[in-house]
């Protein structure tokens, strides 16, 4: 079994590249998924926000209402870092939980952590090896305004809250560069899959070869029926005179 780690700032392509991987055979843990799942009512995670944020973040039906926490970490960084030290533990816990128990179904199966926040949240440690997708921020602007209609001052705003793509890559053993057409990313995607497991090839443990000897069985002769006796000729019988 392997643990990829996969970042990249915001629309680099991350969840492109992780859903090609996902097509080659890889099981993949989606930190923003995970993420949801840690403030679930009954988690730890919901009590500590409720406990730091307030009761009026559970909605109605129970549930913490993302929109009104969003708006209260919102560009107060200090309170979105209150909510991080309560969330980033919770996630790196649930995370660890879902790669023993994929690891439970299959040893060999190799497990991609699909997480914005990986180097900033630490969770590159429980991972084997960090890749990392990474375009300019020119593209990455384009492609937030097409996918969530944001304007270029606000994908822009996003962008610059982030790491940028060459801090990121400088963790990175593998670094996936995303700035041209998404087929691109696509077949590079491919080809890192294959080199991966070239690698992990040459890590298993060869199989002795059984070579098929060609033993002559020993035919266990078939009994022979015997024949019945030929039936000695009568004596001919003394011509009586
Ligand atoms: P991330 O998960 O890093 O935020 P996504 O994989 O969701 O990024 O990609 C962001 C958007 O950009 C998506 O709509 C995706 O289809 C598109 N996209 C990804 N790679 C490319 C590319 N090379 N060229 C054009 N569009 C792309």
């Amino acid at each position: 079994m392997i643990v990829i780690g996969l970042t990249g700032g915001i629309a680099s392509g991350k969840s492109t590249a992780a859903e090609q991987l996902r097509k080659n055979g890889a099981v993949i843990i989606d930190a923003d998924r995970v993420g949801h799942r840690s403030y679930e009512p009954g988690t730890p995670g919901f009590e500590k926000v409720v406990n730091a944020f307030g009761h009026d973040t559970v909605g109605k039906d129970g549930l913490i209402d993302r929109r009104v926490l969003g708006g209260k970490v919102f560009g107060a960084p200090q309170e979105l870092e209150r909510l991080n030290a309560i969330l980033w533990p919770e996630i790196r816990r649930l995370i660890r939980e879902e790669i023993a128990q994929i690891r439970e179904h299959d040893k060999d199966s190799v497990i991609v952590v699909e997480a914005a926040v990986l180097i900033e949240a630490g969770w590159q440690d429980l991972c084997d090896q960090v890749w990392v997708v990474t375009t300019t921020p020119e593209s990455a602007i384009e492609r937030l305004q097409s996918r969530n209609g944001l304007t270029r001052e606000a994908a822009l705003a996003r962008i610059n809250a982030q790491m940028t793509s060459k801090e990121r890559a400088a963790y990175g053993q593998v670094v996936v560069d995303n700035s041209g057409p998404e087929d691109q990313l696509t077949q590079k995607m491919d080809r890192a899959w294959r080199s991966l497991q070239a690698r992990l090839d040459l890590r298993r443990p060869k199989k002795p070869v059984v070579r098929k000897v060609a033993v002559k069985k020993a035919v266990a002769k078939k009994p022979v029926a015997k024949k019945p006796a030929a039936k000695k000729p009568a004596a001919k019988k003394p011509a009586r005179r």
